[in-house]
C-alpha cells in the first residue's frame, strides 16, 4: 500500500491534480475539505459543530480533524493506497498521520508540495469563484484561508523535510506539467 500527501494552498489545482492521480495509481482520496463540507451540507453533528469555524476560514481544531480522519481510514480497510488532500495541516496532524500509518504496518510513501505564489494562487481563485459556486470562496474567507495556509500550514513542510520525505513540485504552469512531475516523484521510488 502506498501513500501520497498533498500540500498545497487554497486554489494550488490540489482537487485537479487529485484527480488526475487517482485515475492513474487507484488511491482512494481522503480530503478533508470534502469531508468538512459534506458534514455541513448535511447537517451532521460534526458539521454543526464545523460550519462557523469554515465559514470564517479557520481551520478546525486538530482532535476533531484527526479524528474524523482516522473514521475515514478504517472505513477503507482495503486500500490499495490513499491520497491525503487537505491533511495534514498541523503538525500534531502530521504526527498523527505517521502513528496512524504506523497502526496500519503502512508509511506516508509520498510528500509533494505544490509550489505556487500567494498572488497565484488569487488569480486561480478569482477564476474558479466563477465556475464554482464555493461559499468559502468569498474575499475575506479566502484571505484567512489562504493566511492560514502561510501561517500554519507551511509549517509542516520543514516536519517533512527534516526526514527527507519532502519532494517540492512547481506549481505554476500546465496542468499536465505538473501532473507529470507528481508522476515522477512517485514512479521514482
Ligand atoms: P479545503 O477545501 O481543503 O481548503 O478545506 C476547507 C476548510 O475545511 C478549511 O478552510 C478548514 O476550515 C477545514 N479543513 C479542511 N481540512 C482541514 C485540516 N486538515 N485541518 C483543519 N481544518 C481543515
Amino acid at each position: 500500500m502506498k501513500n501520497l500527501v498533498l500540500f498545497g494552498p487554497p486554489g494550488a489545482g490540489k482537487g485537479t491534480q487529485s484527480e488526475k492521480l487517482i485515475q492513474k495509481y487507484g488511491f482512494v482520496h481522503i480530503s478533508t475539505g470534502d469531508l468538512f463540507r459534506w458534514h455541513t451540507k448535511n447537517d451532521t453533528p460534526l458539521g454543526k459543530r464545523v460550519k462557523e469555524i469554515m465559514n470564517s476560514g479557520a481551520l478546525v481544531p486538530d482532535e476533531i480533524t484527526i479524528a474524523m480522519l482516522k473514521e475515514e481510514l478504517d472505513k477503507n480497510p482495503n486500500a490499495k493506497g490513499f491520497l491525503f488532500d487537505g491533511f495534514p495541516r498541523t503538525v500534531p496532524q502530521a504526527e498523527a498521520l505517521d502513528q496512524f500509518m504506523k497502526e496500519n504496518h503502512s508509511a506516508i510513501h509520498y510528500v509533494v508540495a505544490l509550489n505556487v505564489t500567494e498572488q497565484e494562487v488569487r488569480t486561480r481563485i478569482a477564476k474558479r469563484r466563477t465556475t464554482e459556486n464555493r461559499a468559502d470562496d468569498e474575499d475575506e474567507k479566502l484571505t484567512k484561508r489562504i493566511a492560514e495556509y502561510f501561517t500554519k500550514t507551511i509549517h509542516v513542510l520543514p516536519f517533512y523535510e527534516k526526514q527527507n520525505r519532502l519532494n517540492t513540485v512547481e506549481g505554476f504552469g500546465a496542468v499536465d506539467t505538473i501532473f507529470n512531475d507528481i508522476c515522477k516523484v512517485i514512479d521514482q521510488k
